[in-house]
């Protein structure tokens, strides 16, 4: 494994590899993944990974210095911890890695048995793990479809710290249908008992062409109130806050310094490189996706097309991104900041509607600094929809 201390420092960059497989699918997920535990086929996609990440580094790895990894599905903690080992040791061999790089990996509770995997996965590289946990309530994780039960959550933590690791997320969700105040509280309450140093918050979307919107719409269940769903959200944010972590995102709170440096890139504009099945990648002002048919990503070689579409973003659109993904970020965007990036003054290009919102009450202006406010943040999608 070579780790390449950047004295002389390139333009940074993060990559986000995509493991597609699970135990089985849930009933509201609309990710790209499918159930197979078919540990041959993992191999497979695993040299695949490797293939395509030796084509990629060949026009990103000397441009570029590696600050973050983050390996997210799907279900990567499905794959042997010898697999993750294999693609990392691609990744550093093939580009220049940062000795200080987060290297996340998300983890499914039903899929670790013991702790030997956690320090496996530790001797791999992975500084960071992100724990699908969901909810503590068994209704609430039978509803969900998840594998796992709510004891396999404390499990999963207890194994993980053991292990050594001391940079974990826990992954909440809330507004399930039923769902009541008091039992979110108390998962919230568990999570923070838990202590660990990053919680995601996310809010039950229910999407097209899931089971569960097929059972919504025929009536089997009723999507909770929104008001309901809003009070949850600020409770949320209440009670992290109370326990001394910093809100820095929608859906995002951390310990003062442990922020996802991955996540913070997607949301300002930085650029990252996605491999895998279907991926996601932005790289100096080019938005591009991998193909997500399995038999076109697997049948490529490593200078194969493996892209299904690509885009040239012209500053406008790095502009109307930056704006939109920035206001996720609870500090909000520096209007100094925009113009030293653009060249441009944010008030000749968004005068109007950024009036309109703030009358609105969606979004404040102090001090130069864009901010949502309280009714921004439960209305996010009208603020975006006009910068778009
Ligand atoms: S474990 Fe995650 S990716 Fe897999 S089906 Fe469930 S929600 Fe989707």
């Amino acid at each position: 494994m070579t780790i390449t201390n950047s004295a002389a420092k390139t333009k940074s960059l993060g990559i986000y590899v995509h493991i597609p497989f699970c135990v089985r699918k849930c009933a509201y997920c609309d990710f790209l993944s499918f159930a197979n535990r078919d540990e041959t086929v993992h191999r497979s996609y695993a040299c695949q990974l490797s293939t395509e990440l030796i084509g990629r580094s060949a026009v990103y790895g000397n441009k570029y210095s590696v600050d973050t990894i983050f390996i997210g599905g799907g279900t990567p903690s499905l794959l042997s911890p010898i697999l993750i080992d294999a693609i990392l040791d691609t990744i550093y061999a093939r580009f220049r890695v940062e000795g200080d790089a987060e290297v996340t990996m998300e983890v499914n509770p039903g899929t670790v048995d013991g702790v030997e995997h956690f320090t496996e996965l530790r001797n791999a590289g992975v500084t960071r793990l992100s724990i699908g946990a969901q909810s503590f309530q068994a209704s609430m994780l039978r509803f969900l479809g998840r594998v796992h039960e709510a004891a396999d959550v404390t499990r999963c933590y207890a194994l993980a710290r053991e292990a050594g690791f001391e940079n974990i997320n826990l992954d909440l969700m809330f507004g399930m249908p039923d769902e009541r105040l008091d039992t979110w509280k108390a998962d919230l309450q568990t999570a923070i008992t838990l202590n660990p140093e990053h919680i995601s918050f996310y809010s039950l979307q229910i999407e097209e062409e899931t089971p569960l919107f097929g059972e919504i719409m025929n009536g089997k269940y009723t999507p909770l109130p929104e008001i309901d769903d809003r009070l949850m959200y600020h409770h949320a944010i209440e009670a992290l806050c109370r326990a001394g972590y910093v809100h820095y995102e929608i859906s995002n709170a951390a310990r003062p310094g442990f922020a996802s440096r991955h996540n913070l890139k997607y949301w300002s504009l930085d650029d990252y490189l996605g491999v895998g099945l279907g991926a996601h990648s932005y790289i100096n002002g080019r938005r591009f996706a991998n193909t997500n048919i399995w038999k076109d990503y697997m049948g490529a070689d490593e200078h194969g097309a493996l892209t299904m579409w690509s885009h040239e973003n012209s500053q406008r659109d790095d502009i109307a991104e930056y704006v939109f993904l920035g206001l996720r970020k609870i500090e909000g965007i520096d209007l100094s900041r925009f113009r030293r990036q653009f060249g441009r003054d944010f008030w000749e290009i968004y005068r109007e509607e950024t009036h309109m919102l703030m009358e609105r009450g969606l979004l404040e202006h102090r001090d130069g600094i864009l901010r949502l406010t309280r009714l921004g943040l439960d209305l996010s999608n009208q603020v975006f929809v006009e910068y778009i």
